[in-house]
Protein backbone atom coordinates (compact mmCIF):
# COMPACT_ATOMS: atom_id res chain seq x y z
CA UNK A 1 0.00 0.00 0.00
CA UNK A 2 1.87 3.21 -1.12
CA UNK A 3 1.95 5.69 1.84
CA UNK A 4 -0.26 9.11 2.01
CA UNK A 5 0.45 12.52 1.18
CA UNK A 6 2.82 14.51 3.25
CA UNK A 7 0.93 17.66 4.01
CA UNK A 8 2.75 19.32 6.60
CA UNK A 9 6.48 20.27 5.78
CA UNK A 10 8.63 23.78 6.07
CA UNK A 11 11.75 25.14 4.73
CA UNK A 12 14.53 27.72 5.85
CA UNK A 13 12.72 30.61 5.47
CA UNK A 14 11.18 30.27 8.43
CA UNK A 15 14.06 30.20 10.47
CA UNK A 16 13.93 26.78 12.19
CA UNK A 17 13.99 24.74 9.60
CA UNK A 18 16.76 23.60 7.14
CA UNK A 19 16.65 23.08 3.48
CA UNK A 20 14.98 24.12 0.65
CA UNK A 21 11.22 23.04 -1.01
CA UNK A 22 12.61 21.33 -3.52
CA UNK A 23 14.82 19.00 -1.49
CA UNK A 24 11.72 18.05 0.60
CA UNK A 25 9.80 17.40 -2.86
CA UNK A 26 13.25 15.19 -3.17
CA UNK A 27 12.64 13.44 -0.46
CA UNK A 28 9.05 12.76 -0.86
CA UNK A 29 9.87 11.03 -4.61
CA UNK A 30 12.48 9.16 -2.98
CA UNK A 31 10.08 7.76 -0.35
CA UNK A 32 7.46 7.44 -3.56
CA UNK A 33 4.98 9.81 -1.79
CA UNK A 34 2.19 10.53 -4.34
CA UNK A 35 2.22 14.32 -3.13
CA UNK A 36 3.82 16.66 -0.28
CA UNK A 37 2.92 19.82 0.33
CA UNK A 38 4.31 22.62 1.47
CA UNK A 39 3.36 24.60 4.44
CA UNK A 40 5.56 27.03 6.01
CA UNK A 41 4.79 29.22 8.94
CA UNK A 42 2.76 32.09 7.59
CA UNK A 43 3.92 35.79 7.70
CA UNK A 44 2.52 38.29 9.92
CA UNK A 45 1.44 42.06 9.33
CA UNK A 46 4.46 43.20 11.40
CA UNK A 47 7.74 40.80 11.18
CA UNK A 48 8.81 41.57 14.87
CA UNK A 49 5.52 39.63 15.65
CA UNK A 50 8.43 36.57 16.52
CA UNK A 51 11.40 34.58 15.34
CA UNK A 52 9.64 31.70 13.71
CA UNK A 53 8.74 32.20 10.11
CA UNK A 54 9.09 34.03 6.86
CA UNK A 55 9.34 37.89 7.04
CA UNK A 56 6.11 39.57 4.65
CA UNK A 57 8.50 40.33 2.14
CA UNK A 58 9.48 36.95 1.58
CA UNK A 59 6.35 35.37 0.93
CA UNK A 60 6.70 35.64 -2.87
CA UNK A 61 10.17 33.94 -2.38
CA UNK A 62 8.57 31.24 -0.57
CA UNK A 63 6.00 30.76 -3.63
CA UNK A 64 8.81 30.83 -6.14
CA UNK A 65 10.77 28.31 -4.09
CA UNK A 66 7.98 25.37 -4.58
CA UNK A 67 7.60 26.57 -7.93
CA UNK A 68 10.67 25.76 -8.36
CA UNK A 69 10.36 22.24 -6.59
CA UNK A 70 7.56 21.43 -8.91
CA UNK A 71 9.88 22.36 -11.83
CA UNK A 72 12.03 20.19 -10.41
CA UNK A 73 9.70 17.23 -9.71
CA UNK A 74 7.72 16.57 -12.57
CA UNK A 75 5.77 13.62 -11.76
CA UNK A 76 5.67 14.31 -8.19
CA UNK A 77 2.82 16.68 -6.87
CA UNK A 78 3.41 19.60 -5.28
CA UNK A 79 1.41 21.72 -3.60
CA UNK A 80 1.30 25.38 -2.20
CA UNK A 81 0.17 25.82 0.93
CA UNK A 82 0.54 27.71 4.32
CA UNK A 83 0.50 26.58 7.68
CA UNK A 84 -1.17 29.79 9.11
CA UNK A 85 -1.44 30.84 12.49
CA UNK A 86 -4.95 31.38 14.30
CA UNK A 87 -5.43 34.37 16.33
CA UNK A 88 -8.86 35.90 17.70
CA UNK A 89 -9.11 38.92 15.93
CA UNK A 90 -6.52 38.09 13.20
CA UNK A 91 -9.61 36.87 10.34
CA UNK A 92 -8.86 39.45 7.98
CA UNK A 93 -4.81 38.96 8.18
CA UNK A 94 -5.70 35.49 7.20
CA UNK A 95 -8.37 36.66 4.33
CA UNK A 96 -5.55 38.96 3.07
CA UNK A 97 -2.87 36.17 2.86
CA UNK A 98 -5.64 33.49 1.39
CA UNK A 99 -6.14 36.00 -1.31
CA UNK A 100 -2.27 36.04 -2.39
CA UNK A 101 -1.50 33.44 -4.20
CA UNK A 102 -3.28 30.23 -5.56
CA UNK A 103 -2.96 28.17 -2.41
CA UNK A 104 -4.06 24.27 -2.58
CA UNK A 105 -5.03 24.30 1.06
CA UNK A 106 -4.35 26.75 4.21
CA UNK A 107 -3.58 24.39 7.63
CA UNK A 108 -4.89 26.84 10.67
CA UNK A 109 -2.41 25.89 13.31
CA UNK A 110 -3.02 27.41 17.15
CA UNK A 111 0.43 27.97 18.58
CA UNK A 112 -0.77 31.03 20.60
CA UNK A 113 -3.03 30.81 23.94
CA UNK A 114 -2.56 33.84 25.11
CA UNK A 115 -0.72 37.21 23.85
CA UNK A 116 3.32 36.63 23.68
CA UNK A 117 2.49 32.60 24.61
CA UNK A 118 3.08 30.15 22.34
CA UNK A 119 2.89 27.32 24.31
CA UNK A 120 5.28 24.23 21.98
CA UNK A 121 7.91 27.38 22.42
CA UNK A 122 10.63 25.35 24.31
CA UNK A 123 12.22 28.84 25.18
CA UNK A 124 8.44 29.02 26.87
CA UNK A 125 8.32 26.37 28.66
CA UNK A 126 8.41 27.96 32.35
CA UNK A 127 5.07 29.56 31.04
CA UNK A 128 3.07 25.96 31.48
CA UNK A 129 4.86 25.87 35.29
CA UNK A 130 2.81 29.15 36.08
CA UNK A 131 -0.64 27.67 35.24
CA UNK A 132 -2.98 24.85 35.80
CA UNK A 133 -2.85 22.35 32.86
CA UNK A 134 -6.61 22.29 32.63
CA UNK A 135 -6.68 25.84 31.97
CA UNK A 136 -4.29 26.36 28.92
CA UNK A 137 -5.88 22.98 27.70
CA UNK A 138 -9.11 24.89 27.78
CA UNK A 139 -7.89 28.23 26.07
CA UNK A 140 -6.06 25.72 23.31
CA UNK A 141 -9.11 24.11 22.62
CA UNK A 142 -11.32 27.79 22.78
CA UNK A 143 -9.00 28.43 20.25
CA UNK A 144 -8.80 25.60 17.99
CA UNK A 145 -12.65 25.60 18.25
CA UNK A 146 -12.60 29.00 16.85
CA UNK A 147 -10.37 28.33 14.20
CA UNK A 148 -11.97 25.09 13.07
CA UNK A 149 -14.97 27.15 13.20
CA UNK A 150 -14.02 30.16 11.20
CA UNK A 151 -14.40 28.57 7.85
CA UNK A 152 -10.67 30.05 6.82
CA UNK A 153 -8.87 26.66 6.69
CA UNK A 154 -8.94 23.27 4.95
CA UNK A 155 -7.22 21.42 7.85
CA UNK A 156 -6.88 22.00 11.72
CA UNK A 157 -3.19 21.70 12.41
CA UNK A 158 -1.80 19.25 14.94
CA UNK A 159 -5.09 19.43 17.41
CA UNK A 160 -3.66 18.33 20.73
CA UNK A 161 -0.38 20.23 20.12
CA UNK A 162 -0.67 21.49 24.18
CA UNK A 163 0.32 17.77 25.50
CA UNK A 164 3.94 18.61 23.45
CA UNK A 165 5.79 19.29 26.82
CA UNK A 166 3.63 16.55 28.85
CA UNK A 167 1.71 19.00 30.98
CA UNK A 168 -1.26 16.60 30.89
CA UNK A 169 -4.95 17.91 32.57
CA UNK A 170 -6.08 16.46 35.39
CA UNK A 171 -9.62 16.74 34.19
CA UNK A 172 -11.48 15.00 31.56
CA UNK A 173 -11.05 17.30 27.88
CA UNK A 174 -13.90 15.03 26.29
CA UNK A 175 -16.65 18.28 26.45
CA UNK A 176 -13.15 19.94 24.67
CA UNK A 177 -12.75 17.83 22.31
CA UNK A 178 -16.20 17.43 21.59
CA UNK A 179 -16.68 21.35 20.50
CA UNK A 180 -13.76 21.72 18.49
CA UNK A 181 -14.55 18.14 16.31
CA UNK A 182 -18.56 19.65 15.91
CA UNK A 183 -17.00 22.46 14.84
CA UNK A 184 -14.70 20.75 12.29
CA UNK A 185 -17.41 18.69 11.06
CA UNK A 186 -19.79 21.33 10.48
CA UNK A 187 -17.60 23.69 8.54
CA UNK A 188 -15.91 20.95 6.58
CA UNK A 189 -12.33 20.95 7.56
CA UNK A 190 -10.05 17.57 8.10
CA UNK A 191 -7.65 17.33 10.66
CA UNK A 192 -4.24 15.91 10.21
CA UNK A 193 -2.40 12.57 11.78
CA UNK A 194 1.09 15.33 12.96
CA UNK A 195 3.64 12.31 13.26
CA UNK A 196 5.93 15.44 14.81
CA UNK A 197 4.58 14.42 18.09
CA UNK A 198 6.61 11.45 17.96
CA UNK A 199 9.59 13.13 18.11
CA UNK A 200 8.24 15.73 21.31
CA UNK A 201 8.54 15.09 24.86
CA UNK A 202 4.96 13.28 24.69
CA UNK A 203 5.85 10.84 22.22
CA UNK A 204 2.45 10.56 20.55
CA UNK A 205 1.02 11.02 17.08
CA UNK A 206 -1.03 14.40 17.52
CA UNK A 207 -3.83 13.85 18.16
CA UNK A 208 -4.20 11.03 20.34
CA UNK A 209 -6.32 7.93 19.59
CA UNK A 210 -9.00 9.06 21.94
CA UNK A 211 -9.69 12.42 19.84
CA UNK A 212 -8.53 10.71 16.55
CA UNK A 213 -11.74 7.97 17.73
CA UNK A 214 -13.59 10.72 18.30
CA UNK A 215 -13.21 12.66 14.72
CA UNK A 216 -13.72 9.30 13.47
CA UNK A 217 -17.04 8.57 15.02
CA UNK A 218 -18.12 12.18 14.05
CA UNK A 219 -17.17 12.13 10.00
CA UNK A 220 -14.29 14.30 10.39
CA UNK A 221 -11.64 14.10 7.43
CA UNK A 222 -8.33 13.22 7.72
CA UNK A 223 -4.80 14.33 6.13
CA UNK A 224 -1.29 13.29 6.94
CA UNK A 225 1.87 15.41 8.37
CA UNK A 226 5.42 14.96 9.31
CA UNK A 227 5.54 18.64 9.77
CA UNK A 228 9.36 18.33 8.99
CA UNK A 229 11.81 20.76 9.36
CA UNK A 230 14.49 18.94 7.26
CA UNK A 231 14.49 17.02 4.04
CA UNK A 232 14.75 14.04 6.01
CA UNK A 233 11.72 14.05 8.27
CA UNK A 234 9.30 13.72 5.44
CA UNK A 235 7.06 10.90 5.70
CA UNK A 236 8.55 10.07 8.99
CA UNK A 237 6.89 7.60 10.83
CA UNK A 238 3.74 7.30 8.37
CA UNK A 239 3.38 3.22 9.14
CA UNK A 240 2.86 4.09 12.30
CA UNK A 241 0.21 7.04 11.50
CA UNK A 242 -1.42 4.86 8.67
CA UNK A 243 -1.90 1.78 11.27
CA UNK A 244 -3.26 4.40 13.50
CA UNK A 245 -6.08 6.29 11.26
CA UNK A 246 -7.32 2.66 10.04
CA UNK A 247 -7.19 1.21 13.50
CA UNK A 248 -9.81 4.22 14.48
CA UNK A 249 -11.81 3.46 11.55
CA UNK A 250 -10.76 5.87 8.53
CA UNK A 251 -10.34 4.33 5.05
CA UNK A 252 -9.97 7.42 3.17
CA UNK A 253 -7.69 11.19 3.46
CA UNK A 254 -8.12 14.28 1.98
CA UNK A 255 -6.15 15.48 -0.81
CA UNK A 256 -6.26 19.07 -1.93
CA UNK A 257 -5.95 21.26 -5.09
CA UNK A 258 -6.88 24.88 -4.89
CA UNK A 259 -8.74 24.70 -2.09
CA UNK A 260 -11.19 21.87 -3.29
CA UNK A 261 -11.19 18.31 -1.29
CA UNK A 262 -10.79 15.15 -2.77
CA UNK A 263 -11.15 12.25 -1.07
CA UNK A 264 -8.52 9.09 -1.43
CA UNK A 265 -8.06 5.59 -0.22
CA UNK A 266 -5.01 5.24 1.99
ZN1 LIG B 1 7.99 25.25 12.76
FE1 LIG C 1 2.62 24.16 14.09
FE1 LIG D 1 4.42 22.97 11.19
ZN1 LIG E 1 3.62 22.73 12.90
Amino acid sequence: MPLPADYHTHNALCRHATGQPTEYAARAAQLGLPEIGMSDHNPMPRDDFDDWRMRLDQLDEYVAGVEQARREHPTLAVKLALEVDYLPGGEDWIRDLAARHPWDYLIGSVHYVAEGWDLDNPNKVAEWKRREPFEVWTAYFERLTQAAGSGLFDIIGHADLAKKFCFYPNRDCTALYRGFLEAAKRRGAAIELNTAGLRKDCKEIYPSRYLLQMASQAGVLITFGSDAHAPEEVGLNFAEAVELARSTGYTHCCRFSRRRAEYVRF
